[in-house]
């Protein structure tokens, strides 16, 4: 008896001992972006997850990162993930709306809502769930990948003093908001990021968005042209993290949970470190280009947007059962969190402005 009970104490230290060696599995994973590698801060986020990953496991979970100089298909990361090629991607929601509208909603859509309301949203208000129920017949899974805040309403070659100024206009605008530009008469394109600069200064297009300061700055569009315009389009893009769902499956479940917070916290860098960049990027264009006009759309053309987009969303609503859910799930969200903002960072910024009048 005695000898049994060794012989099991033994067999369970062995076993104490010998679980983390069974437990530990090489896994090399590859995640394609959108961006080129050099594009900050949206390409600091997956290579940092990459970096984060590899020390959390000891080096035994890797993930190379490739950014679309190497892959050539800025906006093919969907289908690559999909199809396995990448194991994960990163890129933006809105860009696949041709294959389903509904997923514009996880990005950010035209006069939506601000970052701190679509987090709260995604994480505490049944988002994250709206977002897989989208992205599961694509055999992905779909994680917030960082969130930029307003961006700016893009970079023009002429000013827009009314709604005839809009009509023929070549914009380079995705998402909803293009279909919105549409209908007032843009002649609206998306072209990847790396063709930008070249499409604005050669005269393909005469006007585009981006991101902001941070990014915009990179890009050299201040330098070629003069009118900066305000937001309205994208009030909290949400960047992406797509992972194919047969590979994460068979992922050791350590590694799942180091995904899944590693994904968040560089989620959440991404949101400092473009807030911060734009800040620093915005004082720094003021100065080296004092001629930039900052110039928010005439009321006339904010209207007429706000038109167009409500009448968009209806009539995707009204053809699509997905769409409509998602866009009541928001709708009814942003009531109730904006409430809340108007009564906090609304007002704190508006009475501080009223008092420096
Ligand atoms: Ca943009």
């Amino acid at each position: 008896m005695r000898l049994v009970y060794r012989i099991s104490t033994a067999l369970v230290a062995l076993v104490l001992i010998a679980a983390p060696a069974l437990a530990v599995e090489k896994v090399r994973w590859k995640m394609a972006m959108s961006w080129s590698s050099t594009l900050t801060p949206f390409a600091t986020a997956p290579i940092e997850l990459a970096k984060i990953i590899e020390e959390m496991s000891g080096g035994d979970f890797t993930i190379r990162v490739e950014g679309a100089e190497k892959h050539k298909a800025a906006l093919g990361i969907l289908d690559m993930t999909k199809g396995g090629q990448y194991e994960m991607g990163h890129s933006a929601s809105y860009y696949w709306k041709g294959k389903d509208i509904t997923t514009v909603f996880f990005c950010t859509v035209p006069f939506g809502m601000n970052a701190d309301e679509q987090n709260a949203w995604f994480y505490k208000g049944g988002g994250m769930e709206l977002m897989q129920k989208t992205y599961d017949k694509f055999d992905v899974l779909s994680f917030p990948g960082g969130n930029t805040g307003v961006q700016m309403g893009g970079w023009f070659q002429k000013e827009i003093k009314g709604l005839d100024d809009l009509k023929g206009l070549k914009m380079r605008i995705p998402g909803l908001a293009g279909e919105v530009f549409a209908k007032l008469g843009v002649n609206v394109t998306n072209i990847a990021p790396g063709e930008l600069y070249t499409s604005l200064d050669r005269g393909t297009i005469d006007a585009l968005e981006w991101v902001g300061p941070a990014m915009d700055i990179k890009m050299g569009f201040h330098k070629i042209a003069p009118f900066y315009y305000t937001g309205w389009h994208e009030p909290a893009t949400e960047l992406q993290f797509l992972i194919n769902k047969k590979a994460y499956d068979k992922l050791p479940k350590e590694y799942q949970a180091m995904l899944v917070t590693a994904m968040k916290a560089v989620t959440a860098d991404l949101f400092i470190d473009n807030f911060a960049g734009s800040a620093d990027a915005w004082e720094q264009m003021k100065t080296e280009f004092p001629n930039i006009q900052v110039k928010t759309f005439p009321k006339e053309v904010m209207q007429a947007m706000k038109t167009a987009s409500d009448e968009l969303y209806d009539e995707y609503a009204a053809k699509d059962a997905s769409f409509k859910e998602v866009l009541d799930s928001q709708r009814a969200y942003t009531k109730k969190a904006r409430a809340w903002t108007n009564i906090s960072e609304y007002n704190y910024i508006k009475t501080l402005e009223e008092l420096a009048d």
